[in-house]
């Protein structure tokens, strides 16, 4: 899906030489895959970072960022093509208010989304965020039953604020793992996977921190508190997505329309109940008859079958 409005991705050149040359190095890769287009969409709650992320992977100020919640409804896409490479970015606006999921604001995204392709889903959420509650169940769920349980196989959970010093002197290693499985589990629940199924322990985690007090390298590249350049990093983390053997998510007016695209067990319905039928009611039917027929039967009813002795 190339859209007629992108520009050229200038922002690229607002990187250090050092991120350039991953980044160009990156795009060759997926230009080797024939991948010539590459379309994110960004969702999460409200004020966890989802467009200063935007702004940071374009590398220009194209998505309003508010530390109050001021966003609007409408999701915006962002087109950038560089040597024959297109990137589109869907920021969307945070699907929480008044403490339940706006399904105006979700009904909105979904209509946005109509006939395009989506590659990769990121779930923006904060780092330093120390619970999870049921509000993030219900924007996971959300996001599942709009675009089927397939879409975790394209996400990645991206956790803003890299940058923190953990509280109560944890270590930064225990505390990224920590909120990274408390999430991870909440997605568990909330995408309906089963434990087995092995998109949650793919799921990957990845650290990002857009604030302009970002630490930088010798290079000048932004990094984590572990040395990772983080830009790079999160660019590869999404291409590793793209090339993990799942589909992309294709929103057409059927996934749109459809209540709940993980219904597919409704199939099922018929059989469950002619099973039910001939092996559950048909032996408490039997067994019923064996009872009665077992019964000794009371002397009113033989007296009113005519064979109790009708002096007695
Ligand atoms: P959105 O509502 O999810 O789009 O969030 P915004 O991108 O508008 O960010 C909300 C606030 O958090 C803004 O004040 C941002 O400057 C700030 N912010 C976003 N990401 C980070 C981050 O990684 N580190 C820090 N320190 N602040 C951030
Ligand atoms: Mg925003």
């Amino acid at each position: 899906m190339s859209s007629p409005l992108a520009r050229e991705w200038v922002g690229i050149q607002q990187f250090p030489p050092a991120t350039q040359s991953k980044l160009h190095e990156i795009l060759g890769k997926l230009k080797e895959e024939n991948v010539s287009t590459l379309t994110i969409l960004v969702m999460g709650k409200g004020g966890v970072g989802k467009s200063s992320t935007v702004n940071s992977i374009i590398g220009e100020r194209v998505a309003a960022v508010s530390a109050f919640q001021s966003e609007g409804l409408r999701p915006m896409m962002c087109s950038r093509m560089r040597a024959g490479f297109t990137l589109n970015i869907i920021d969307t606006p945070g699907l929480v208010e008044g403490g339940y999921v706006n399904e105006q604001a979700l009904e909105i995204i979904k209509q946005y989304l109509l006939n395009k392709t989506i590659d990769v889903l990121l779930y923006v959420d904060r780092l330093d965020a120390y619970r999870v509650d049921s509000l993030d169940r219900q924007v996971i769920r959300a996001i599942t039953d709009s675009f089927g349980k397939g879409i975790w196989q394209r996400a990645l959970v991206v956790l803003t604020h890299g940058q923190l010093s953990p509280p109560d002197g944890l270590n930064y290693d225990d505390f990224v793992a920590k909120r990274s499985d408390a999430l991870l589990k909440y997605i568990r629940l909330g995408a309906r996977l089963r434990k087995q199924e092995p998109q949650e322990s793919c799921l990957p985690v990845v650290l990002v921190e857009n604030s302009g007090r970002c630490k930088t390298n010798d290079s000048g590249e932004k990094i984590l508190p572990d040395g990772t350049p983080w830009i790079p990093n999160l660019v590869k983390e999404i291409t590793a997505v793209i090339s993990n053997g799942s589909k992309p998510i294709v929103v057409d007016q059927k996934l749109i329309d459809g209540p709940n695209p993980n219904n597919r067990g409704k199939f099922f319905i018929p059989l469950i109940l002619a099973f039910q039928y001939f092996f559950v009611v048909k032996r408490i039917q039997g067994a019923i008859k064996h009872d009665i027929s077992k019964e000794s039967k009371p002397l009113w009813e033989l007296r009113d079958m005519g064979l109790a002795d009708r002096k007695f």
